[in-house]
């Protein structure tokens, strides 16, 4: 955990640890790669109009629920029948999950992990600005699941096992304006020699974005010297 970034003649200055046992370390140079709420926070004085540009990246809360159930539930039901990956729901739907992932019928690693006789799915809950999904308990979010679910596959049954997990602020949302945005946070990082920002908040949320966009922070550094 690094809670303070500094800038002295010779590098950087890192305050790490936890509060009670801080400490200093010392960098030539430094990758950001934090969500925009605590790179926000660590560019206070180093970089302050990149620290003001990105408190205002918003983000969305999501939960994903898994539903394990029995192989023979699912036998007859031509939506599950491992020939489609999952579904979307657009928020003018109106139901509670925005998305399902027939994980069984994704990933052969789940299917083995079955065994045959169990099926894994998951949901996804939480749009932006819509913070009751995380707020919710898990037996009101496995319930919402299973009702959704219901509605889009047909399948009713009881599942024989579920698991929640809450993703909060998980996923930043990209405003108009954006990459702008963005372009003005670079710059002022450029200005500062030996510093590079990367991540989810930058170029695209997705992994291999997030992977482009660590590159692209290095190759960064490097023109930079
Ligand atoms: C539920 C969910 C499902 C997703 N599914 C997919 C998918 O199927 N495919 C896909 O491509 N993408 C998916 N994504 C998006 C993708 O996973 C993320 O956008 C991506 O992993 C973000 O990577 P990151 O390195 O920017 O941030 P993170 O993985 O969040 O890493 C940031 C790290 O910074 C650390 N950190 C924070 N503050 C500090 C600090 N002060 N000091 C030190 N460390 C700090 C955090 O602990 C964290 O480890 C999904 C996202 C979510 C939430």
């Amino acid at each position: 955990m690094v809670r303070e970034l500094r800038r002295d003649r010779t590098g950087f200055v890192l305050t790490v640890g936890p509060t009670v046992a801080a400490r200093r370390m010392r960098a030539d140079a430094v990758v950001l790669a934090v969500p925009a709420a605590p790179a926000s926070r660590l560019l206070a004085e180093l970089a302050p109009r990149a620290s003001a540009l990105l408190s205002g990246i918003e983000t969305a809360s999501v939960v994903v629920v898994t539903l394990a159930f029995r192989a023979s539930d699912l036998v007859g039901n031509d939506n599950l029948d491992g020939s489609l990956s999952g579904f979307l729901v657009p928020p003018s739907e109106g139901r509670r999950i925005k998305a399902g992932t027939f994980s069984f019928a994704k990933w052969e690693w789940v299917r083995d992990a079955g065994g045959g006789d169990v099926v894994h799915l998951r949901l996804s809950l939480g749009r932006h600005r819509q913070e009751a999904a995380v707020r919710a308990s898990d037996e009101e979010l496995v319930a919402w699941s299973r009702h959704d679910l219901g509605l889009a596959t047909g399948l009713t049954a009881a599942p024989v096992a579920s698991h929640v997990q809450r993703w909060g602020g998980g996923l930043p949302q990209y405003a108009v304006g954006h990459l702008d945005r963005i372009a003005a946070v670079r710059a002022e990082i450029a200005s500062v020699p030996g510093l590079a920002v990367c991540g989810a908040s930058y170029d695209g949320v997705g992994v291999p974005a997030c992977i482009a966009s660590a590159h692209r922070a290095v190759a960064d550094l490097r023109a930079g010297g």
